[in-house]
């Protein structure tokens, strides 16, 4: 069976990813199973750069497996599209998801629920090989709750309410979050194109 490598350590993600792809014949692992222990600088400006620093530099040390990387985050409107590519690392150290949370509330403070706008963004690269890369880009809106009920979830997902669910992505079962999530918007984009390399 074919492997494909998602250069990420953060469990969330890769889960969500195993999950989505379940029904195709590849084995999928984060880069702790694939005994990589790498932290890529994320230099880029855009998600996208970002999700290709990471990818190129993953395959580089992947030995011929395919490799695909998420790089991910949520833009408010009210803060010029912030937290954005510093989504991860919003309140200081990485990937600090409660802090992140309670940031995120304390910037938006007194801002009325319609002016509450947010979206997630997913930019995800995949590298088949030396001259195949796929490049794709997934979004999902929403707004900010105004209050931060701590729970065990992933990022932003307890502050992340989607009109069309009348819920947060964290208070729906995952099979509903990946079926219009960011995350699942841009793997559906690359299904037809992983497909013909497995
Ligand atoms: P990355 O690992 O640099 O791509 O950072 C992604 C960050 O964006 C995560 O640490 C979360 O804070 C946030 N994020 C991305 N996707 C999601 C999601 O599906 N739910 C909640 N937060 C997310």
């Amino acid at each position: 069976m074919k492997k494909l490598i998602v250069a990420s350590n953060n469990n969330h993600k890769i889960d969500e990813i195993k999950e989505m792809l379940k029904g195709f014949n590849l084995e999928v692992i984060g880069l702790k199973e694939a005994g990589i222990d790498i932290d890529v600088d994320e230099t880029g400006k855009t998600f996208m750069e970002n999700a290709e620093i990471k990818a190129r530099e993953i395959f580089s040390v992947a030995n011929g497996n395919m490799v695909l990387a998420d790089d991910s985050g949520l833009s408010v409107e009210a803060l010029g599209g912030l937290p954005g590519i510093y989504s991860a690392r919003y309140s200081g150290g990485h990937g600090n998801d409660k802090e992140n949370n309670k940031k995120l509330i304390k910037e938006l403070q007194g801002v009325p629920f319609n002016e509450r706008k947010a979206k997630f963004i997913c930019a995800m690269v995949l590298i088949v090989n030396d001259i195949t890369v796929v490049k794709v880009q997934g979004e999902v809106q929403g707004y900010i709750v105004e209050e931060y009920r701590e729970k065990e979830a992933f990022g932003y997902d307890p502050l992340f309410y989607v009109p069309e669910l009348k819920e947060t992505f964290a208070d729906v079962p995952a099979e509903v979050k990946n079926s219009m999530s960011h995350r699942g918007r841009a793997l559906d984009l690359l299904k037809d194109e992983l497909s013909k390399y497995i």
